[in-house]
């Protein structure tokens, strides 16, 4: 029997009077005026990969409306699941029963910016690239960026502890976070808005917020460091013959570009042909290369940022790895272009550098040895076989995404992949989810990970914040 209990009209009912009547939407089984179609957004994820089944999405503006649903939902022990924009990669929104969506969309102001220090303070609904544009007109940029920005929110970043591409430079939320609210399943709420770069006063609890995917508490307003927007950006493409050469490219970028280096994104030629095929582009080099990087730059001196990359291409050129150079578009469009062939299967995992590329050429051969891979990059998809296998990522961080295209997903094709590309990563003390999270596809993988003892220690964390449970149930830590 589940420990949670039934959703009834009459939880419904306290749930309009603790908001108001626009603030719920249920459907008609619920008292609502809601078909379940109209809820389609909250219950399906960016991909389409992960659909969920909840009948009540609620939709509170403000702390106080956030405390009194959870104080209440704790009461009755009925399961939540916290929304930001839906952008998750790994299920960790999604509803898997009849809990009810906490959608912090509706939550979205901004509170206060500092402009002698950066500090911004805002709600935690508040889309990454909204406060980014607000940010600007002071000079100033959002320390993270991701394909997902227009839609994801603040507080969704700081619960799955996003990446990104400026992390090489600004590195992680854990980091650049300075504070947080956040309302705790009892309704408690813990107000630790910091706008200090400097505080040594014993425990720092929301770093343990910082990833929580939604399993502690709610994260309601965010208090973060803006950094200083570089006054002049530069991108280039670069082609290299082998991954060594991307490699070495990287540490004479660190050497030469160091302080105005802010992206090295790299992919391979496959992810750059069905790219390319995809949005009708032209390759931006002349040639074909089997690899690829992106490299940005931000600095306040755009003559002294071109001499250092010039002489930081020169120093490439001379060594033979840097094969051609150009300016460039975004590689997280490959993402959208490998969708085509079908459901998108990834993982997202940090190894070191020098082991980078290894992954995606054993995969490779293990599926071609077990004749379930057919390398079709044409769109023609087969069933039960993989068809593209693609590598691109955040090499300056050790961070890849190895992405497979199926027709559906296979059981067959699934028990090829797990537990093998979790052991291997393993093996090179490697991280089974680098940016992405846990949620509900990774969860069981943890171990891979994390030892015994921590993942313990976790679940005991999880009880002392929610001991009924109630938050993002069924994810995040293994049974
Ligand atoms: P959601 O998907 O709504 O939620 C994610 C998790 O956070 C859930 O567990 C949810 O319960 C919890 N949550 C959300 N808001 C709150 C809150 N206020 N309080 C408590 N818990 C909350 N990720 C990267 O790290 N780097 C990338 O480069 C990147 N690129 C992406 C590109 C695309 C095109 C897409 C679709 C996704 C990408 N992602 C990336 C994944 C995703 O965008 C991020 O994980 C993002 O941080 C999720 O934010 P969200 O608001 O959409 O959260």
């Amino acid at each position: 029997a589940s420990k949670f209990v039934k959703l009834s009209k009459d939880h419904v009912k306290r749930f309009v009077a603790l908001l108001s009547p626009q603030q719920v939407y249920a459907t008609k089984e619920y008292g609502g005026s809601c078909d379940i179609q109209d809820l389609a957004h909250y219950n399906t994820d960016f991909y389409k990969s992960n659909i969920g089944s909840s009948s009540v999405v609620l939709f509170p503006k403000n702390t106080a409306q956030v405390s009194n649903i959870l104080a209440f939902c704790n009461q009755q022990k009925i399961a939540v699941v916290p929304q930001g924009g839906n952008t998750g990669v790994v299920g960790a929104s999604t509803v898997l029963f009849d809990e009810v969506i906490i959608s912090m969309s509706k939550f979205n102001k901004i509170r206060s910016i500092d402009l002698d220090s950066g500090a911004l303070i805002c709600d935690a609904g508040c889309v990454l690239q909204d406060l980014d544009h607000y940010v600007s007109q002071f000079g100033l940029i959002m320390p993270l960026d991701l394909g997902a920005k227009g839609s994801c929110h603040i507080g969704g970043n700081i619960s799955t502890n996003a990446g990104g591409i400026r992390y090489l430079r600004y590195g992680s939320l854990h980091g650049s976070v300075l504070g947080l609210e956040v309302v705790l399943p009892d309704g408690q709420i813990l107000n630790n808005l910091s706008t200090l770069r400097k505080d040594s006063t014993g425990y720092d609890l929301k770093q343990i917020f910082i990833g929580a995917e939604g399993t502690l508490g709610i994260v309601t307003g965010v208090s973060i460091q803006t950094a200083q927007r570089p006054m002049h950006t530069n991108v280039a493409i670069l082609g290299f013959n082998s991954f060594d050469d991307a490699r070495g490219t990287l540490a004479l970028a660190k050497t030469h570009l160091s302080e105005i280096l802010s992206a090295f994104e790299f992919w391979d030629d496959i992810s750059m042909n069905i790219t390319l095929d995809h949005f009708k582009f032209k390759n931006p080099l002349s040639d074909p290369y089997a690899f690829y990087a992106l490299i940005e730059t931000g600095g306040s001196n755009n003559t002294h940022d071109q001499e250092k990359i010039i002489a930081f291409l020169e120093h490439s050129m001379d060594k033979g790895f840097v094969k051609d150079g150009t300016l460039a578009r975004d590689k997280t469009q490959a993402t959208e272009a490998i969708r085509k062939f079908g459901v998108l299967h990834g993982y997202d995992i940090s190894i070191p550098t020098s082991k980078f590329y290894d992954i995606v050429n054993d995969v490779r051969k293990r599926l071609e040895d077990a004749k379930v891979f057919t390398n079709a990059t044409n769109g023609q998809i087969t069933a039960n076989k993989v068809d593209v296998i693609v590598g691109y990522g955040h090499i300056g961080d050790g961070n890849i995404h190895l992405n497979l295209m199926l027709k559906t997903i296979d059981s067959k094709v699934i028990q090829l992949l797990e537990p093998y590309i979790y052991e291997w990563v393993s093996t090179v003390s490697g991280s089974i989810s680098a940016e992405h999270g846990l949620g509900l596809v990774k969860k069981d993988y943890l171990k891979y990970s994390k030892s015994p003892e921590i993942i313990q220690l976790m679940k005991k964390i999880k009880k002392i914040y929610d001991p009924n449970e109630i938050m993002n149930p069924y994810k995040f830590l293994p049974n």
